[in-house]
């Protein structure tokens, strides 16, 4: 589609109207975009000193780690935020699609891959597990089937506006509501599906990329596997931090105005329509606010004065996560870009999580080694391992001691399942933990994804994309619809700017 020689030059045709953006994150910069591509004088704030939010990344002696995302998926997503601006995307970003994507570890010694493709993926499935190929083909073609279904009534559309519902695709969705899972949990549609408790756990797995609970969470969201499977993963050129580095670049250059290091403290309000948005340096006008800060931090820092839409904030938040960037002075041929090693008992880890709101004693540990693809990350001969289990969300308990054992749990488990001595190759570390989350990127309770989706209303209990008080006041990023993750993000950024008159 892109030759050599393809020119992409759209004019932006102004239209004298200032939209201001709170927060850098990877849907505020594609709201920020997409809004210059409108006509928009773009602003962005930022709190932090660097863009990206979650999705940035840090150095420490000579070991550089993608921060938070790690599993990239949908990419078209990225490239359209380029196409929109008359940009070739190939010039400025670059992915590789990955295969296989996972290694799997469990207690009882299996290790297996996780392939792309559903007809691959089965087949080297079946090879492991007590399955046969055919159950699994047909488990993924279900999740397909169920993703074209719910596609355009969860992920495409503004949930909050009437006039979507009578879309042909959107009706098609709702009528077939029957047939998506919305009404028994992943785990029971899993453990209908397979008798392998792996294969069960494998698939229970996915409602961690939005912080839920498989024993809670709906069935629809067995439907996230088929981007992985199906659509592929894929990694990109230099890291995660990739995805950031090149919007940053691409809203610069389409005129794009940042403001690093300047919180947002109050959205400027008069007669239920937005004004403008007042910082350390003053109030400044505009016609236009999306705010990409989590919507229950918007609310509560920034329009304390507000009414809430309490419903909508008091919603369960999602799960968080504790980090160990470790400097690894050894190589692991037998560990992959993403490893999982799982836990024996999968329904404890998540009521350790979920109900109890502590740390599973012998917690599912997931590593990611992106020196595996780009050896600049580390020194030669070392890994950037990013070691990483769910957590609750912080209700204030003890961090410090829950890390520290935590990390006693962890290396047990590393050492039990590679049979090595992991604490005698960790060179240097950094750790993240929910207060971390909180405090970098003003995520409420340090939860990850927003909301969690544990039950089965949950996706109609995410906030609108726009206020229904505040006139011309906006909201994008994983805390409002449709939901977490990068790909959800950047398409929340579109419904918002959609919406946008
Ligand atoms: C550890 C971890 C692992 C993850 N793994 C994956 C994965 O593998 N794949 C995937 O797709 N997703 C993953 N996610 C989820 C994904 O990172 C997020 O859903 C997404 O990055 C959220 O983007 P966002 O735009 O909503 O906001 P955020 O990244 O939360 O950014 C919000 C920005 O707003 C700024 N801000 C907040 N308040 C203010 C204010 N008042 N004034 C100015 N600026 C403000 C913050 O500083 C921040 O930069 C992961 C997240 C984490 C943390």
């Amino acid at each position: 589609m892109f030759g050599a020689f393809s020119i992409f030059v759209i004019m932006i045709k102004e239209n004298n109207k200032t939209c201001g953006i709170i927060g850098a994150g990877v849907s505020g910069l594609a709201a920020a975009i997409r809004m210059r591509n409108k006509g928009y004088k773009v602003t962005v704030f930022e709190a932090n000193n660097f863009a990206g939010g979650k999705l940035s990344s840090e150095s420490k002696n000579g070991y550089r780690f993608d921060m938070g995302p790690s599993v990239f998926t949908m990419p078209a997503y990225v490239d359209e935020l380029f196409q929109i601006s008359g940009k070739n995307p190939r010039e400025h970003f670059n992915y590789i699609q990955l295969d296989p994507v996972y290694r799997y570890f469990f207690e009882d010694g299996t290790v297996l891959d996780s392939y792309h493709g559903k007809d691959r993926y089965s087949k080297e499935m079946a090879k492991h597990l007590n399955e046969k190929e055919e159950t699994i083909r047909k488990y993924l073609k279900n999740t397909e089937y169920v993703y074209e279904l719910t596609a355009d009534v969860f992920l495409h559309n503004s949930l909050h506006k009437l006039k979507n519902f009578f879309r042909r695709s959107v009706l098609k969705g709702l009528l077939n509501f029957g047939k998506i899972g919305a009404f028994e949990t992943m785990h029971e549609a899993n453990s209908k599906s397979f008798k392998d408790k792996r294969m069960v756990q494998i698939f229970n797995r996915y409602a961690t990329y939005n912080g839920s609970s498989p024993y809670l969470a709906p069935a629809t969201l067995n439907v996230i596997p088929h981007l992985e499977i199906a659509k592929g993963a894929y990694y990109p050129e230099g890291g995660m931090v990739a995805i950031t580095n090149a919007l940053v670049k691409l809203a610069k250059d389409i005129g794009v105005e940042f403001k690093f290091s300047s919180p947002v403290r109050e959205i400027v309000i008069e007669n239920n329509k937005v004004k403008g948005l007042r910082s350390d340096s003053g109030v400044q006008s505009f016609d236009v606010v999306i705010s990409n800060m989590d919507v229950y931090n918007s609310y509560e820092k920034l329009m304390p004065d507000v009414k809430r839409p309490e419903k909508t904030l008091k919603q369960e938040k999602s799960s968080s996560a504790v980090i160990f960037y470790w400097g690894i002075k050894k190589e692991f041929k037998e560990l992959g870009l993403h490893n999982i090693l799982f836990s024996e008992n999968y329904k404890e880890e998540f009521d350790t999580i979920f109900s109890k709101k502590s740390i599973y004693k012998d917690p599912t540990i997931y590593i990611n080694i992106t020196s595996k693809h780009t050896p600049q990350d580390a020194p030669a001969g070392c890994e950037n391992w990013f070691t990483m289990i769910n957590v609750p969300n912080n209700s204030g308990q003890d961090w410090d001691a829950l890390v520290e054992e935590a990390k006693v749990s962890m290396i047990k488990k590393i050492n039990r399942i590679l049979k090595t001595d992991i604490e005698k190759y960790i060179e240097c570390e950094m750790t993240l933990d929910p207060r971390l989350v909180e405090s970098r990127t003003s995520s409420a309770f340090g939860a990850i994804y927003g909301n969690a989706s544990n039950n089965k209303f949950a996706a109609f209990l995410r906030h609108a994309n726009f206020s229904n008080t505040i006139r011309n006041l906006y909201f994008c990023g994983g805390s409002v619809h449709p939901g977490p993750s990068i790909p959800l993000c950047l398409l929340s950024a579109k419904i918002t700017t959609d919406l946008v008159k």
